[in-house]
Order: C-alpha cells, then structure tokens, then sequence
C-alpha cells in the first residue's frame, strides 16, 4: 500500500471523556465571528466602546503571553508563530484601523474590528509569495482572539451547527457545552479546561469523546483537518497518516464492541458479588435527561444541578417555572428518589450579574449557598418550588458549598420562613422531606461529626473537594496533574465523612466524577460508600465494576491504600489487585 505523506500531529491534553472517534474539524470561534452585529455608538459613548476594545486586546494578549508561557520545548516550532501574534495585537494596521473605524464610523469595536481584518486579509490575499499571503491567517487569527473577547464566549452559536464534525473551541463554558446535541457532534476538543470541568461532565453524560487542555491546539488546526479524539487517552492526531488512521478504526470498534457489552448488562442488579446493594444514581442537569438516566438504569437522580435552568433561561427561574420543571421530574422519576439541589451559582457555572463586584476567584467567593444566604428572597423562592414539588413524588433537598455549622442555621431558618409563608397561603407542600449538605469543602469535612448532628445526609462532591483539598482550580490545565481522586489526602477525608455519617446514623451519597470512574470502585466500596451518583452515562460500567467486586476484600485492601503515601503507589496497588475487572482493559495498547 502507497503510505501518503500527511503532517501528522500528535498533542497530549487531558481526558474529557472516554471513546475514540474519528471526523472533521470544525472550529467554533470562527462561528462567532461571523455572527457580529453592527449597532450606532453616540458620540459621547465612543471613548468608552474604544475602552472596551482596549481592553479585549490586553485580555487577548495575556491569554496568548500566557499560552506562549505554557508550552514546552517539544512545542517549539510553534513559537515563532505565537511570537509573530503577539507583535500582530498592537500593529498599527489591526489596532490603529480598528480604534479609527470605532471613531469615524461611530460603529460598535466588533464591527469595526471585523471591518478591518477582512479587508487586511483581502490585500494579504491578492500578495503572490505564499508566505506573506499566509501572514494573513495571522493577523486572522489574532482578530479571532481578540474578537471572542469582545463578543463574550457566549456567542458561540453552538447549538446551531448541523454537521457530524468535531468542536474545536478554545474553551466550552457550561453553557455552550450543554447545548451540543448530541447526534449532531462526533466529539470536542479544547484548549482550555481540567478534568471534572463542567464541559467534561456534560461530555461523559452525552458519551461523546472529548480531549480538554490541549493548551494550543486550535491554533494547530484548520476547519475540515481530519482529527482523531481518543478521549480515552486523552490524546488528538491532527491529519493522521493511513497507518494511524486503520489502528484508531480498529481500536474504536473494539471501544464500541466492549461498551456495548457493558450496556447489554445494565439491566441487572447493582449488587456485589458478597451480596451488598450498591445504589448507582444519575446525576443530571435538565429534566429531559431523565430519559438517558432512565436508559442507564439509574435507581433515582443523584444530583439535579438546578443552575442549568438559570443558564438556559439566562435569568433565574421564576417560583411556578420551578415547580413545573421539578414537579415534571418527580413524576417521571416516581417512586425513586430525586435529589435537588438548590442553586450553586458564581463559580464556575451561572453568574447572575446582580453583584456589581466582580471576584478574583469566583470559585473561592460568593458562591452557591453563601450567595443564597444574601439573597435570601432567591433562596426561599427556590426552596418553596422545591417543597412544593415534594407533594408530587419523593423528593431530598441538598445544599451545595456548606463551610460551617453557621449556614446550615442559616438554611434552616430560611426553609422556616419558606414554610410559614406557603402554609400561610394555603399551597399544598411537603416539608417532611430529607435535608443534605453537600460535603466539598475542607472545613465542611473537618467538622463533620458536627454537621451530621444537624441533617438528614451528606452528599460528598468531590469535583470541588479535590479542587480545594489540592489548592488548584479544576479548569487550569497547568495544574491539572494535581487533581487525582485517589490522592491519599482525599482518601483520608473521605474516610472522615464516612466515619461522621455513620456514626450521627445519616445517609451518605457520593455525587462527584469520582463515583464515575471504575477505578476508584474498590476504594470508595472499601470505604464503605453504597449510593453512587454519576453522570448517567457511567452507570452501566460502573455497575459491571459492582458485581464483580467483593466488598469484604476491598475493606481490606483499603486498609493497605490509606498506608500509602502517594497516588502512584495507590494506583498501582489497585491495577494490580483488580487488572482483570477493570473494563476498557482489553482496549489498552
Ligand atoms: C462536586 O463538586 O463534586 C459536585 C458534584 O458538584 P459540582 O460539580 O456541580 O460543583
Ligand atoms: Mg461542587
């Protein structure tokens, strides 16, 4: 066979989610870029809409000086490009013209940014030496950069695209990555984002292959490049050779072959081989993935992540939008239980921009139950849906980012209220149902003992108590290596939350990634957790984890772990006692 020469790039990021596919690039900023409006701009508001350019072109070039930091020498070759970019973001013919076009034509910056580079691409078009023609793409490229800070991420028309093709994005907030419809994407890829990032959770439960924190991919990569996701791996080929590409076909058949085995036998019971019942829950988003949990054989939704709708709706529900979502949910769900957890907003997820304040860490600020505990009219709003919605089926309310016995008074007094207020008008309600507290924060761990004294269950989330045990954001890829689930510190405050609920006699759920993946199974068995909750799509091999795992050894082998002293020696003490039961093994090269 003639072996086509191709340029094959191979770049190392983070897994997304699992799964291998194979398809066209299809690069989503460029999407944006061509859906800008033109608006006027009084003359008395020009200084500040060329402010607002300013500052979109300081953004874009710390991101890139940032970028250009990042990479390691391995990446060299692509240096001298990002070096050319960063003289490009303040070249007179971009940044001059554009500030020029703002002031004569009285037109917003994203405008007149777009303006002025197609017409510097066009000239650079009509040049004959092919390599100051490329230089166009440059100064395309760094108006791109500068331009999806302008327009916001937000833009990003992502929900509209209708072609079978892999998103290449320099990040996917929350929002745009539970917009993709599924049967629309063979997979994403970006730059930014860690492991347990919103967008990967979203990944897993649609199950399509994703690669996160690439660093700089996009800038390697042109619409229709053929690209391969192994998001197994967490690895992408850009233009793979013949050889490559025959070898992913086959290891994605063998990937498609063994989770279609798994699924085959999602319909049996959750329950160990020693005969322990483990409850494997879904966590979801949107009511409508009640069908996927459903699918997957979940005992009841482990999480409902109520910021969703105010991403959705871009504004926060009203009582009634609540309660009819809600209420949907239950009956569908009926007699399982739901969990529903009320707003955690300011991080990561859904930013109100009610507060003029805008926070250095949003994730370290006020974020989830603090912001509700200000905003205590939002808070009872949710929380009267909530109760409301107890009538219709078998509801647990949860409270995200609990840090001291003081907000769980807090939260009682405002359910309080909420309950006074309904009785009040007569609504039909139940308050007789189970209160948790989300377990993510150090603090929260440490007073266990005392906490369990005050409610019904914990929920320990792990995306966010990893994050915070470690000291590292979970979307940074630069610090990303320090994000294990089965690092020995976590393992230990796991076994603290444990040791708190079992002896205040409280129900305990484990609702972070970490339930989601196969490997961490023997600890969190081990360690005596028997309600799982995970992004649907994990269920079915979690549960084939499940029954072939004996619980009265993982007791024992857990004894061992928690003698390690680092994340290496846990991991390979746990590949070594259960190789064989892992699944995916027989698609390892
Ligand atoms: C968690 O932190 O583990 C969790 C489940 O909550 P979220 O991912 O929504 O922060
Ligand atoms: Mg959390």
């Amino acid at each position: 066979m003639n072996k086509t020469v191709t340029d094959e790039i191979t770049l190392r990021g983070i897994s997304g989610s699992p799964g291998i596919c194979i398809g066209k690039a299809y690069l989503v900023e460029r999407e944006g870029v061509n859906l800008i409006k033109r608006y006027p701009v009084s003359p008395e508001m020009l200084p500040n809409e060329i402010n607002r350019f300013k500052n979109a072109v300081e953004r874009a070039k710390k991101d890139h000086a940032r970028v250009i930091d990042s990479l390691g020498d391995d990446l060299s070759e692509n240096l001298n490009i990002l070096e050319t970019h960063k003289v490009l973001f303040k070249d007179k013919m971009l940044y001059g013209k554009t500030i020029e076009t703002i002031t004569n034509d009285q037109v917003n910056a994203e405008w007149a940014l777009r303006r002025v580079s197609r017409r510097i691409k066009r000239m650079f078009d009509d040049i004959d030496d092919p390599y100051l023609r490329a230089r166009g793409n440059d100064i395309i490229q760094v108006s791109d950069k500068i331009m999806s800070y302008l327009v916001g991420e937000s833009d990003l028309r992502i929900s509209e695209i209708n072609k079978r093709v892999i998103i290449v994005a320099h990040d996917l907030s929350p929002a745009d990555a539970s917009q993709i419809q599924l049967e629309r994407i063979k997979g994403f890829l970006t730059d930014r984002g860690g492991k347990d990032s919103h967008t990967s959770i979203v990944a897993k439960s649609l199950k399509i292959p994703s690669v996160l924190g690439l660093g700089n991919a996009k800038a390697n990569i042109k619409n229709d490049d053929i690209l391969i996701v192994d998001g197994s791996a967490g690895i992408i080929i850009i233009n793979p050779d013949e050889d490559t590409l025959f070898r992913y076909q086959e290891k994605m058949a063998r990937f498609e072959a063994i989770r279609a085995d798994i699924e085959r036998e999602s319909h049996l019971p959750s329950i160990t081989a020693d005969g322990v019942v483990i409850n494997l829950l879904a966590n979801i988003e949107h009511v409508e993935e009640v069908v996927a949990a459903k699918d997957n054989k979940a005992s009841g939704i482990g999480l409902l992540r109520t910021e969703f709708l105010c991403l959705d709706l871009n504004r926060f529900p009203t009582e009634e939008e609540m309660l009819q979502k809600y209420g949907e949910l239950v009956e569908l769900m009926q007699p399982a239980p739901v969990t529903i957890r009320t707003l955690d907003i300011n991080g990561d997820k859904f930013n109100p921009n009610i507060d003029p304040v805008e926070e250095a860490n949003p994730a370290l600020g006020l974020r989830a139950v603090r912001f509700c505990l200000e905003h205590e009219d939002i808070f009872i709003t949710q929380i009267r849906a909530i109760l409301r919605a107890a009538a219709f089926g078998n509801i647990n309310l949860l409270i995200p980012m609990i840090s001291c016995v003081e907000e769980i008074i807090g939260v009682k007094s405002c359910i309080d209220k909420a309950v006074l207020k309904l009785e009040a008008e007569d609504k039909i309600f139940n308050k007789d149902i189970p209160l948790g507290i989300m377990i993510e924060v150090p603090s929260a761990v440490m007073m266990a003992r005392e906490l369990a004294g005050h409610v019904d269950f914990f929920s320990i989330g792990t995306n966010d108590l990893i994050q915070y045990s470690m000291a590292i954001d979970r979307r940074n890829r630069r610090v990303a290596h320090l994000y294990q689930a089965l690092s020995p510190a976590v393992l230990k405050m796991i076994r603290l939350i444990v040791d708190a609920a079992t002896e205040n006699n409280i129900e305990l759920v484990m609702c972070g990634e970490m339930a989601g993946d196969a490997i961490n199974i023997p600890v969190l068995l081990g360690l005596g957790l028997t309600n799982l909750s995970m992004n649907s799509g994990a269920i079915p091999v979690i549960k084939k984890m499940v029954r072939s795992m004996n619980v009265a050894k993982a007791q024992k082998d857990v004894q061992v772990i928690l003698g390690f002293q680092t994340v290496q020696e846990i991991v390979d003490y746990i590949q070594m006692e259960y190789r064989d039961l892992l699944p995916y093994k027989d698609n390892e090269e």
